[in-house]
């Protein structure tokens, strides 16, 4: 029996299909010897090494990266308009010229004469004009007139624009470019090769062929001594109804979050219990998954079908029974629009219960861990990020600062991936370090990074100067982390070759990292998987249960090649049938040069063999409603096949329902709602085993056990140790605000990581200022306080008292509450506080001039504690006022005032502010004073004051910008307040110390400030 097969060279559309030619021929006995089996660009390379001048070819990196270079090169000024100096645009929709201030589309428009502007897009048009128009004869005359200067219209240049034209001529200095380095476009070679060729007899057969590319059509009309055969690729007419025997459901879950659990289903339906494989699940559930790469994952690995050498090159007709294989890829082909994400997402439940997942799929090159590391070093090192200029209302042009030029966030990404070579300890320090200290530099922690970590220093090569040595480093870096899984080391030696293979361009181009850090972005990285329970070795299985990959990859594997074939995804939004109007297509249209295929075509052809891959059942799944729960729609061969279906393809009745299918196919639909949220997430419906009872804690309560930390112990000055609870005015002051808020802030810290430069910092500064300048009023001075007459020394005195302060902060340590500007606009911000604080002086001028400040920053328990409220307390009051008279009043400075500080709120049954209110009751005691007045002083933009003063003895007169009439007390004794207040407060310490924190915010206020982001007493 003659097992040959009747060609010299079979030429398939990808390498799948090729790879699984090769396996079906091998499977049914035939023999391929002196067979070239290829893909149609393989196999001209090929015949270009043997026939060719010696040129090598051009890859597609390289192309992007010379035009990219071309594009950089000095503007020629062509598409300018002489007189309104404007450029000219490359409108995709219409072709027409227009005169633009440098707008450019997405991908469609590109300006030309504008370096910048070509890196955006111009290149990527020029180059898919090359990769499809080169070569053709109507192209390389337009190139070559276009190079010679001809205008648009004339010559070969005919239908083209004027801002066609320098398009063309920038392809022509890239032709240039690419013949000095010895390299030519496959589209010259496939024009040359005819030429060059022996003429012998060639028997090449297209399989699986789409329409033929009017390069192909030239060549092979060139090449008359080749008997060509095309076998068009099935499908492209649309879909057909599945084949007989095969059962169709369609599968709709509800949202993102549904699909999973529903595939679980899916699988578990088709395979029921694992059986036999590894442990028992029991077992496997407690045993982490082994993972391989999914090398035995490919198409057709096994052999128990009986297709014959005719079957493996049959006809286009006899697809099915043709093509068959009869070798099952998987049990369940999951064909998805990103089969990584779905596989993260549905295998390690599946190993759970004892299957065999793979996966084969692509990811973006950003995506992986190592891209992710090294685009996450390259934006922290590069120093040209984040330039631009920005202008804010009020403050005028501002440019950023160095500091401004990189992100904390991105070094903490990088220090925390496995291409750190730091623990996770050693990158969260260094994440803390960074985030507490405002001061550091980008220079000071490269040079500390490069100094003890190795990994550092390569990366920094190679994101920087795309170093091969330090490429090499990182390469056997990865080869060395055994402790992962063999898959996940393949996937980042993958990432790391393309960024070789985009750098290897970059440098042939003669442009930057940038330029390679651009391409790589838009490159991915095949990436392939096999998990199987413990004990089971998933790679030596041959197949998988279920696969996860794309849909092209899929669609290769051949006809009956699994049991179940779920074809996902198949909304409008992942699948649009329209291609996209872009520049190149319509410079190409105006020469004549028209595309092969359609985005239509290649999906009706996919879908067509995903059909036949099946044995038993396929699935099309559709997502009901997208992520942002909007709903979605079919894909254009989801309603062509569903119309295969129907009686009247033209009417809308019997598909007005949600699932947009007639009755009759609406038997045995997969459904899953989102609102199952735990069912979902497990992948299953089964009722959890309880592995542990925890009980909901407790809210709004300390418990018993811990009451007694409701507030920690005190450290005295002397090192005395305070068992007994001791609190602060502005604890209190803050409980009774809201006793959740207090318990956050205070005894939780739900401080932020940052040091930051907000009010808490700003307040501080400006006390330490004002207690600085009365010190030296009284030292340098001779005086106490400010008077009228003394406002010029006054204000000389404020503000070398300032620039000390600004100049002491970086010396302070973080936990001062330092004040350090970093950009221009907190710099701003810090002139803006010496302003107000300088304007601060004349209001202080009028203030109380019958008193003096006495007391500044005085610690009103002198180094322990005091009695206040029936418990210990200890503080310091900002400034006490004394008059001749043994009278104070208790100033309390603030940067801002509300409505709370007046003594007036209590008639609204609250308490408001006490801070100060407090201090003058224990002062009272202490000190033998008699106070007049708890004051909240602001030196904020409005300067005012608020609080409770004895009417009897302060004259209104004296204390400016004040609501008197809700902050005077004169119908009773001062005294009378201070006693009330101290019995409220000792009422809401006995609930604090009982364990009371319940939200209760005092006025929608407090919640404004809150750290408590999910409370439900929130209000405001
Ligand atoms: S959000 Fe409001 S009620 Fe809740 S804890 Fe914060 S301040 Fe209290």
């Amino acid at each position: 029996m003659d097992t040959s097969i009747a060609y010299d060279v079979v030429l398939l559309p990808d390498t799948d299909r090729a790879v699984a030619y090769r396996k079906r021929v091998a499977d049914s006995g035939c023999s391929l010897m002196g067979v070239t089996v290829a893909v149609f660009g393989v196999w001209v390379r090929d015949l270009w090494e043997l026939y060719g001048d010696g040129r090598t070819f051009v890859s597609r990196l390289e192309r992007e990266a010379l035009l990219r270079a071309v594009c950089e090169g000095p503007a020629e000024g062509d598409c300018v308009d002489p007189e309104s100096r404007k450029r000219a645009q490359l409108d995709g929709a219409s072709g027409r010229c227009e005169l633009a201030e440098g707008r450019i589309a997405d991908g469609a428009c590109a300006l030309v004469g504008d370096s910048e502007a070509g890196v955006l897009g111009l290149d990527r048009v020029a180059a898919a004009c090359v990769a499809a128009g080169v070569g053709l004869p109507a192209f390389d005359a337009a190139v070559r007139d276009a190079c010679q200067g001809a205008p648009a219209g004339a010559g070969a240049l005919e239908g083209m624009t004027c801002a066609e034209v320098p398009v063309l001529r920038i392809i022509g200095e890239y032709l240039d470019r690419l013949a000095q380095l010895g390299m030519i476009e496959p589209g010259q070679a496939l024009a040359l090769l005819p030429e060059l060729l022996p003429q012998r007899p060639l028997c090449v057969l297209l399989e699986d062929a789409a329409s033929l590319t009017p390069g192909q059509e030239a060549f092979f009309f060139a090449c008359p001594w080749m008997e060509v055969e095309v076998r068009a690729a099935s499908g492209s007419q649309g879909p057909v109804r599945a084949p007989e025997g095969v059962r169709v459901r369609f599968a709709f879950p509800s949202g993102q979050y549904a699909w999973p659990a529903l595939l679980a289903d899916i699988v578990r339906d088709a395979l029921g219990a694992a059986a036999g494989r590894g442990a028992a699940p029991a077992a496997v559930a407690a045993a982490a998954a082994a993972e391989v790469p999914a090398a035995a994952a490919g198409p057709a690995a096994d052999d128990d079908g009986a297709s014959s050498c005719e079957d493996a090159s049959g006809s286009a007709d006899g697809y099915r029974d043709g093509r068959s294989a009869g070798a099952q890829a998987a049990a369940v082909v999951v064909a998805a629009k990103d089969p990584a994400v779905l596989f993260g997402r549905v295998a390690p439940a599946l190993v759970r219960q004892g299957h065999v997942v793979a996966l084969r799929g692509r990811r973006r090159f950003a995506d992986t861990a190592f891209g992710r590391a090294i685009c996450s070093l390259r934006r922290f090192l590069d120093e040209g990020q984040a330039g631009g200029i920005s202008h804010i209302e009020g403050y005028g042009d501002i440019v950023p600062t160095d500091v401004e030029r990189w992100d904390r966030a991105d070094l903490a990404d990088w220090a925390l991936s496995p291409f750190s070579g730091m623990t996770r300890k050693a990158a969260f320090k260094l994440d803390a370090d960074m985030r507490a200290d405002r001061t550091a530099r980008r220079s000071d922690l490269c040079a500390r990074l490069r100094g003890d970590n190795p990994m550092f220093a390569a990366m920094e090569r190679l994101a920087l100067q795309l170093d091969a040595q330090a490429a090499a480093e990182l390469e056997a870096a990865v080869r060395r982390m055994t402790n992962r899984s063999e898959a996940w080391r393949v996937e980042q030696l993958g990432a790391l070759r393309a960024l070789q293979r985009a750098a290897g361009a970059a440098k042939l181009a003669e442009l930057g990292a940038d330029a390679a850090f651009d391409q790589v972005q838009r490159l991915k990285v095949n990436v392939s998987r096999i998990v199987a329970p413990r004990g089971c070795d998933g790679a030596a299985l041959g197949a998988p249960d279920v696969l996860m990959t794309d849909q092209n990859t899929a669609a290769s594997l051949g006809s009956g090649s699994c049991k179940v074939l779920v074809a996902a995804d198949l909304t409008s939004a992942a699948y649009p049938a329209a291609d996209p109007e872009d520049a190149s297509r319509v410079l190409l249209e105006h020469l004549g040069v028209k595309r092969a295929d359609s985005a239509l075509a290649r999906m009706r052809r996919a879908f067509f063999a995903l059909e036949h891959a099946a044995t038993d059942q396929l699935i099309p799944e559709r997502c009901l409603n997208d992520s942002s729960a909007d709903p979605t729609y079919p894909c254009v061969v989801l309603e062509e096949f569903v119309d295969c279906y129907r009686d009247d393809p033209t009417a809308t009745e019997d598909i007005d329902n949600p699932y947009s299918l007639p009755e009759r196919l609406q038997d045995g639909m997969l459904l899953r709602g989102e609102d199952a949220l735990c069912s979902n997430d497990a992948l299953s419906d089964a009722p959890a085993p309880e592995a542990a009872r925890i009980e909901p804690p407790l809210t709004g309560a300390v418990s018993s056990e811990a009451r007694s930390l409701v507030v920690l112990p005190r450290v005295l000055q002397g090192g005395q140790v305070l068992d007994e609870p001791c609190l602060s005015p502005s604890q209190i002051e803050s409980y009774l605000e809201c006793p959740y808020k207090w318990f956050a802030q205070r005894r939780l810290r739900l401080d932020d990581l940052d040091e930051g430069f907000g009010p808490l910092e700003m307040g501080d500064f400006a006390h330490n200022a004002l207690h600085s300048f009365y010190k030296h009023m009284s030292e340098d001075l001779g005086e106490a306080k400010v008077t009228p007459q003394l406002l010029p020394q006054a204000r000389k005195l404020m503000a070398d008292v300032f620039a000390r302060h600004k100049a002491l902060q970086p010396h302070l340590r973080q936990s001062e509450n330092r004040l350090i500007p970093t950009s221009q606009v907190e710099h701003r911000e810090l002139a803006e506080l010496e302003r107000k604080l300088m304007d601060y002086l004349d209001f202080e001028a009028e203030l109380l001039p019958t008193f003096a400040p006495k007391y500044l920053e005085y610690d009103v328990a002198c180094g322990g504690a005091v009695d206040y409220a029936g418990h210990k307390l200890l503080g310091t009051a900002d400034r006490i006022d004394v008059d001749g008279e043994g009278r104070c009043a208790i100033i309390d400075y603030k940067g801002s005032i509300s409505g709370s500080y007046a003594l007036g709120v209590r008639e609204e049954g609250r308490l408001g502010k006490v801070q100060a209110l407090i201090y003058a009751q224990v002062v009272r005691r202490t000190l033998g004073l008699e106070p007049v007045g708890a004051l909240y002083v602001c030196y904020g933009r409005r300067k005012m004051i608020s609080g409770a003063y004895d009417g009897r003895v302060i004259e209104n007169a004296h204390l400016p910008n004040m609501r008197h009439k809700d902050c005077m007390c004169a119908d009773r004794p001062f005294s009378d307040v201070l006693d009330e207040t101290e019995e409220a407060v000792a009422v809401a310490l006995e609930r604090m110390l009982a364990g009371d924190i319940r939200p209760r915010p005092e006025t929608p206020e407090a919640c404004k400030w809150c750290p408590v982001s999910s409370c439900s007493e929130r209000r405001g």
